[in-house]
């Protein structure tokens, strides 16, 4: 069997080959590569999918974190919550701002924000909570809200890994992630849900005064024409990217079902093994497994190691918590309030998932994992 990766981006493509190279090919005959028509497109039919009122498309999904923590005019060491098992740029954009990352640690069966630890950590500085839906499904964003109703918070939803995702609420109503809080963020790298073909990311909102300062941020905090209102950067989205956006957009349930049935597929095989658990799910939540994570309770890292061996790529997302990290030292982070962040840290171990992964890699993927797991932990 071929080396099995984590994405298989060229699969992807090849299926929609056609009326990609065809958008693409229209963006470079109208040489319109920077704020053309298709990218305002691409940002209506965005927001219509996600059921909000404001899409700003920009840069990566790093700006999108940045740009939204400035809209919020914070004064320098104002409190900014943020989850301390995940991918480090929230707490990156809250530092940069000069602002304080307040990290908390997350659920040790969803890997989201612990809802205890969050309302811990709240002072009379705390001004936002950034909550990463990690993996592909949804932090519990009713008690997140009540919470921050109460505390004057403003809620920042990162889906940069949830784009798509549903929260469902105690009513049963759904809504999409990210269009829960006062903003959400998303990223369009290649491996996200919705991925470009290069970096993108946008912010979305229900808030008109919000969208206006963020869509102005982007853009160096113009006005109109060479009138400076705010001090901005320079951040969009480009006309090629959004010409692919526009097409994928199109196929994004479909992407997140074929991850929902491997997902799905997995579990079947892997529920009843010794030494490994499968993914919780909530009930307030869909899982668009942007990751399909196990916890490999024992000697993770030798697993991961005999799997590679046989040409399966598997991953540790994330294998250092943002509290050990040299860079944050600065903020003296006690390392006894993340129990569950230090254990993850541990035991996670992501494989393969993406929209064109076969039942044949999958049983591959399945025989190898339990093979080596019955010879790993003889040992133990
Ligand atoms: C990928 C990712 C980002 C950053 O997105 P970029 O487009 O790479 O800047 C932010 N947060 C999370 C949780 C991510 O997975």
């Amino acid at each position: 069997m071929t080396k099995i990766e984590m994405v298989d981006l060229k699969g992807q493509y090849l299926k929609i080959k056609d009326s990609i190279d065809a958008e693409m090919q229209k963006v470079i005959d109208s040489c319109s590569f920077i704020n053309g028509t298709i990218v305002k497109t691409f940002e209506t039919n965005l927001a219509k999918y996600l059921n909000v009122k404001h899409v700003i498309s920009c840069g990566n999904g790093t700006d999108a974190l940045q740009l939204s923590l400035m809209a919020l005019g914070l004064k320098p060491n104002d409190e900014v919550i943020t989850v301390d098992f995940t991918f480090a740029a929230t707490s990156e954009a809250i530092a940069l701002l000069k602002l304080k990352p307040v990290l908390v640690d997350v659920d040790y069966d969803n890997f989201n924000i612990d809802i205890e630890s969050f309302k811990k950590a709240i002072t009379n500085k705390t001004k936002a909570v950034i909550v990463v839906h990690l993996f592909g499904q949804c932090a519990n964003m009713e008690a997140i809200k009540t919470i921050a109703k109460e505390h004057n918070i403003y809620i920042i939803e990162d889906t940069a890994q949830a784009l798509g995702t549903d929260y469902i609420d105690k009513k049963g109503d759904t809504s999409k992630a990210g269009a829960i809080g006062d903003i959400g963020t998303t990223s369009f790298f290649p491996s996200k849900n919705l991925g470009c073909f290069g970096d993108g990311g946008a912010v979305f909102t229900n808030n008109d005064i919000l969208a206006k300062k963020i869509r102005s941020l982007a853009n160096h905090g113009m006005s109109k024409r060479y009138h400076y209102d705010h001090i901005g950067i320079n951040s969009r989205l480009d006309s090629i990217q959004a010409a692919v956006l526009n097409v994928k957009l199109k196929h994004l349930d479909e992407y997140i079902d074929a991850r929902k049935q491997a997902a799905e597929y997995y579990d079947s095989k892997l529920s009843v093994i010794k030494g490994v658990e499968i993914p919780k799910r909530t009930e307030y939540s869909s899982h668009s497994f942007h990751q399909y994570t196990l916890k490999i309770t024992d000697k993770r890292d030798e697993v991961a190691t005999k799997l590679r061996e046989k040409g399966i790529s598997c991953a540790v997302y994330y294998p250092i918590a943002i509290h050990s990290q040299k860079a944050y030292s600065k903020y003296n982070f006690d390392n006894n309030i993340f129990p569950n962040t230090n254990k993850l840290t541990e035991t996670v171990l992501s494989l393969p998932i993406h929209t064109e992964l076969s039942t044949e890699q999958q049983d591959y993927i399945v025989s190898s994992l339990i093979e080596i797991l019955e010879k790993t932990y003889q040992f133990t």
